[in-house]
């Protein structure tokens, strides 16, 4: 049984680039006859909205993207992130490495410090990474690779401000809803072989990945908040939807006039392999107002 989800951080509103990854994973999903789950994954309070989830909701529903069965919010679920903490201690260490000093790829400075939860001074949990290599056949980027000691290097999966780590939960709760199939951006590639990482420890079996190309503004920086993305207009769903399908590679049925008939088409007609291999996508002019179909 296929499972899929789309997990946004309710940081904000959908922007453009949200919804892409959005539609796409209920297309592949629905045409996989799978289930589509919405998961909230709100973690961080001090970078959401308390109004973003709703206004989230809103936005889907207002596109034709309905989830089956009932929401998952991250923040109901810290118990389980503590219990996979525990099941995961042998591989873990205490680290007190300050972020700035640390490059992208941890040297594994506090592997032996043993240090201990018990001081003054906070202390991180990262994840100790063997010589391995991962690899995966990514359904739009094909087979990627990574050596998890010399490219991703031990990483956190609690932060020093107690908050659990978004690579923990999220492999924490894709096990949790038997999620099967990740169809996200590609700016969570990355990520990936940290995912894997906590899998493989945990001994728990992997789903699949589909990391869509990011949807960039002119300047070639990705949509987000911080970038000040805007929010997806629910006025008019229709153009934007076949915006989305046509970047996506995907046929546009003409004739159909209505969110609900698009989107059966689109099920029908969906093809993952059809999605462009590059990295990035243009966000288009006008999406914001009046685009015409
Ligand atoms: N919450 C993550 C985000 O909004 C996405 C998580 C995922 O799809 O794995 O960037």
């Amino acid at each position: 049984m296929y499972v899929g989800r789309f997990a946004p951080s309710p940081t904000g509103p959908l922007h453009y680039g949200s919804l892409v990854a959005a539609v796409a994973s209920y297309l592949d999903a629905r045409h996989n006859n799978g289930l589509w789950l919405l998961r909230i994954e709100d973690l961080d309070p001090p970078r959401e909205s308390s109004e973003a989830p709703v206004e989230i909701m809103r936005q889907l529903q207002a596109y034709g993207l309905h989830w089956d069965g009932e929401v998952l919010y991250q923040s109901t679920r810290l118990s389980a992130y503590q219990d996979a903490l525990a099941s995961l201690q042998e591989s873990t260490f205490f680290c007190n490495c300050s972020r700035k000093s640390t490059p992208s790829v941890y040297p594994g400075t506090c592997r032996e410090k043993q240090l201990s939860e018990n001081t003054d001074e906070p202390v991180a949990v990262r994840l100790r990474v063997p010589d391995k290599t991962v690899a995966i056949h990514d359904l739009v980027c094909g087979h990627q690779k990574w050596n998890l000691e010399q490219e991703v290097g031990d990483f956190i999966i609690r932060r020093k401000d107690y908050l659990f780590a978004y690579q923990l939960a999220v492999v924490v709760d894709d096990i949790f809803q038997e999620v099967t199939h990740v169809v996200r951006g590609r700016d969570l590639l990355d990520s990936t072989p940290r995912q894997l990482a906590i899998y493989q420890t945990l001994g728990c079996q992997a789903p699949t990945y589909a990391h869509l190309p990011v949807v960039v503004d002119d300047q070639h920086v990705k949509l987000s908040k911080q970038a000040h993305a805007r929010p997806v207009s629910t006025s008019a769903p229709m153009p934007v939807l076949r915006t989305i399908l046509r970047q996506l590679g995907q046929s546009t049925p003409a004739g159909v006039d209505s969110v609900s008939g698009l989107l059966d088409e689109a099920i029908q007609n969906w093809d993952i392999k059809a999605i462009t291999k590059s990295t990035e996508l243009p966000e288009p002019a006008g999406i914001h107002g009046a685009v015409q179909t």
